[in-house]
């Protein structure tokens, strides 16, 4: 990364997100396992690398970082990019730092969950923004086609991971309990992140100040 931050990569005319994955960072199918831990047991992989595989004790999925390789799919998101920006706050767009405002806020977007704003202690997978880049994304993600809603974010806090979580016995997927959302989210506090596949970090979103989505669709104009 140098000083300009990574890379921009474009498709058909479009800016492509940080966090977008492309065709060529294919997750690569790995045998699962159940291995001894202190808390009485863990998921694991077969051939299980300590240091990449695992964050803070977590497993994560394995994925290939190979920007701009093949065709970005647009509706996903690569799952260790958005660790990087999530732990940075770097923009999920640009992927540079969203540091350095004068309030020393961040500005988180999310897709529109019936009206209702971000609220105090919300938890989110989704990396923050820059506003003109969240200008961009409102034109052209699909996750913000039906709306958005929008918060200037003081203290966004480490709060655990989504992804998919096993069954300690039968090592089968448990399915998310979240309506509508593929992965489970889990606190970092709970046993329940021995048994899960991180593929998102998530923090808790707090000190929120609401922004006007049209302020920032103006912006793109
Ligand atoms: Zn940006």
């Amino acid at each position: 990364m140098s000083d300009d931050g990574p890379r921009q990569f474009y498709w058909r005319g479009v800016r492509v997100p940080f966090i977008a994955p492309w065709s060529g960072e294919k997750q690569p199918r790995v045998p699962l396992v159940l291995r001894p831990s202190l808390l009485g047991g863990e998921i694991g992989y077969e051939g299980e690398h300590p240091r990449l595989d695992r964050r803070n004790g977590i497993l994560w999925v394995r994925m290939p970082a190979v920007r701009g390789v093949g065709y970005p799919r647009l509706a996903k998101v690569h799952a260790l990019r958005q660790r990087q920006a999530m732990a940075h706050m770097l923009c999920q767009v640009c992927g540079r730092s969203t540091y350095g405002r004068e309030d020393g806020t961040h500005l988180f977007l999310m897709a529109d969950r019936g009206g209702a704003p971000i609220s105090e202690g919300e938890t989110t997978a989704m990396p923050p923004i820059h506003e003109s880049c969240a200008a961009e994304a409102l034109q052209h993600c699909p996750h913000m086609s039906d709306g958005a809603v929008a918060a200037w974010v003081k203290d966004p806090l480490p709060w655990g991971v989504a992804g998919v979580e096993y069954n300690p016995i039968t090592l089968a997927p448990i399915p998310t309990a979240r309506k509508g959302q593929e992965l489970t989210f889990a606190p970092y506090e709970s046993p329940r992140v021995q048994w899960t596949i991180a593929a998102r970090d998530v923090v808790s979103l707090h000190g929120c100040i609401p922004v006007d989505v049209k302020h920032l669709v103006a912006l793109a104009v």
